[in-house]
């Protein structure tokens, strides 16, 4: 990502949720910072008012498909039917454009993936720091690894949702990812570091 001297991109990736989203929003609230919520399409239809209030917010939001599946495993007219409906329902449920961004499940862009984002007018976009916050690894091990490898021009991968039911201590569990933001986010305002979202709301 190319915006200037120090600046980077707070990605959260398979919300909204409707427990932990808004925490992440109130701590990018108390710092003035903005970011980009890659959201996943069966989320969203969950919980609809979480996506309002990230849109509300300023956030730029992102498709992140609507189950999100192993895209190497569907077929094209799958891998367009994911993304589309996903791109329709955020644009319909959030009262804005519809995302330009997306990020394919784990990463795994495939060459139909590709293909259907350049009909979709969508930009893949990937990651280059992660903390791995959904193996909930530990506040310490997120902090560090954030700390660590974030420089100008990071894309942060971090996961403010899952799909499946929050169950403390579960895989669901968001609450490491956000007390390690609450912890490094002030602590790189602190270095010098300014953030931007990866597409600006229209
Ligand atoms: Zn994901």
């Amino acid at each position: 990502m190319h915006a200037g001297p120090k600046t980077v991109a707070l990605t959260f990736d398979d919300g909204p949720s409707p427990v932990y989203t808004a925490q992440v929003l109130e701590l990018l609230h108390r710092y003035g910072v903005p970011a980009t919520f890659f959201m996943i399409g069966e989320n969203v239809e969950e919980h609809p008012d979480v996506l309002r209030q990230v849109a509300a917010a300023g956030h730029s939001v992102g498709n992140h498909t609507w189950t999100h599946p192993d895209l190497g495993r569907l077929t094209r007219g799958e891998v367009r039917s994911e993304i589309e409906r996903t791109g329709d329902l955020i644009a319909r449920i959030g009262r804005i454009q519809p995302p330009t961004v997306f990020r394919a499940p784990g990463g795994f862009f495939t060459r139909a993936t590709f293909a259907v984002c350049a009909e979709l007018g969508l930009r893949p976009i990937s990651w280059s720091v992660d903390p791995v916050d959904w193996s909930n690894p530990g506040t310490d091990t997120i902090i560090g690894r954030v700390l660590r490898h974030t420089r100008t021009g990071s894309i942060v991968l971090e996961h403010d949702g899952c799909l499946g039911p929050i169950v403390p201590g579960g895989p669901a569990d968001r609450s490491q990812t956000v007390a390690a933001l609450a912890y490094y986010l002030p602590r790189l305002i602190d270095a010098g570091y300014r953030f931007t979202s990866i597409a600006p709301v229209k």
